[in-house]
């Protein structure tokens, strides 16, 4: 004989408290600390500094790179292509793996569209190799303060 099914079978937890895993994190606007916050917070207020950082809207996605000129954390938003430190005002390119860049032909001047990572694009109009993976050059100057 098969055994019935229970009538109230063990139901899934309707709720699950945040309990692990839903924290976000920001750089704190003062002191620049990692600070972690609930998720659906407005805003955090800094247990170092108490500046009250405000939180990025929802559905903006932010990525963090670290400084490379002061080695601060910072944060961007997902898409973005530098990131400008606050502190040493070193503009860091913001590299993602899923990010596409943009160069012109340095043949026909087409624009094309790129993978960040690669070193070379071919046109595909006139088939010329253009190199980019040494074009961070420009971007790489710092700011006297
Ligand atoms: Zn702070
Ligand atoms: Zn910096
Ligand atoms: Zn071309």
């Amino acid at each position: 004989m098969p055994v019935p099914l229970a009538p109230y079978p063990t139901p899934p937890a309707p709720y699950t408290p945040p309990a692990n895993g839903a924290q976000s994190q920001l750089v704190c606007s003062g002191c620049r600390n990692l600070l972690l916050y609930p998720v659906g917070a407005n805003s955090v207020c800094c247990a170092v500094c108490n500046a009250v950082t405000a939180v990025p809207p929802p559905g903006t996605e932010m990525a963090q790179l670290v400084c490379g000129g002061c080695h601060t954390l910072l944060m961007y938003i997902r898409g973005a292509t530098s990131v400008q430190c606050s502190c040493c005002h070193t503009v860091n390119l913001a590299l993602e793996a899923n990010q596409v860049a943009h160069v012109n032909c340095g043949n026909c001047r087409m624009l094309l569209m790129y993978q960040y990572g690669a070193r070379s694009v071919k046109c595909a109009v006139c088939n010329f190799v253009t190199s980019v993976g040494a074009s961070a050059s420009a971007t790489e100057q710092k700011f006297n303060n």
